[in-house]
């Protein structure tokens, strides 16, 4: 039997793709052109044009303490330091006055540059996404405490892809994409909490489904709550400094 050479196969292949291509709808049927995006202005150094700024250094306007009895927190430096106060009296945790739901969040944190503490006692606090369900901010450089309450994790539930921690007194970054949970009228979970994170620009949750609000004793449950609620910073008797703090309201595909 004669091969056919290498050549000849070539050609054959050639012809073989031409008419594949032929039989194909134009490029056209699958370009479409409307809606248009909306356009974001995204210099660098500044906070995209559509961002809801939170903190900028100078005033805490944004913000109020979560409980009627707490206390606000100071600005130093262009910084927005945590207010502690010693248990058993109230936390001094902080929200916003505005209420969110699916959001992209951008924060910068500093853990304490003097170690006090250890495990969960060395530089704790935390973002609460509607106030309910908490991104853990925490020192994790060289400290070993239980993997899902490290830097970085969805407290007691998912602990980070890696450990992305810089060392105590360096900023650092949290960019965030939460998609809020959503309930039907009667009270049911249609779909869970998600949560993105990308610590210091290092992936370390990534899509992770939440099973409920952040409990620190017991297994989560969703609870039907409002469709928007305020971001709240934690105050876990650690003096923290945050700034930089914006979000971007998301309308996506599955909101509401
Ligand atoms: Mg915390």
């Amino acid at each position: 039997m004669t091969r056919p050479t290498s050549a000849a196969l070539f050609l054959l292949s050639c012809l073989a793709g031409l008419t594949y291509a032929e039989n194909l709808p134009p490029p056209e049927v699958t370009e479409y052109w409307q809606p248009v995006p909306a356009v974001v202005t995204a210099t660098a150094g500044l906070v995209p044009s559509d961002a809801i700024v939170l903190f900028d250094g100078t005033s805490l306007a944004a913000w109020e303490p979560v409980k009627a009895n707490g206390h606000p927190w100071q600005i130093e430096a262009g910084t927005m330091v945590v207010a502690t106060k010693p248990a058993p009296a109230p936390t001094y945790d902080q929200q916003t006055k505005q209420s969110f739901g699916d959001v992209q969040l951008h924060l910068e944190f500093r853990t304490p540059a003097q170690v006090v503490g250890s495990s969960q006692g060395r530089g704790n606090s935390g973002v609460f996404f509607m106030g309910l369900y908490e991104l853990q901010v925490l020192d994790s450089y060289n400290n070993p405490t239980y993997v899902n309450g490290q830097a970085g994790s969805i407290y007691k539930q998912h602990p980070p892809l890696v450990n992305a921690s810089r060392p105590p007194g360096e900023w650092q970054t949290y960019d965030a994409i939460f998609m809020a949970p959503r309930f039907a009228a009667a009270g049911t979970l249609i779909s869970p909490a998600r949560l993105t994170v990308f610590h210091n620009g290092v992936l370390v949750q990534h899509d992770a489904i939440m099973r409920g609000p952040t409990v620190w004793r017991g297994e989560p449950k969703y609870v039907p709550h409002a469709a928007k609620l305020p971001l709240m910073l934690q105050d876990h008797r650690n003096p923290l400094a945050f700034r930089n703090i914006w979000v971007r309201e998301l309308t996506l595909p599955t909101s509401p």
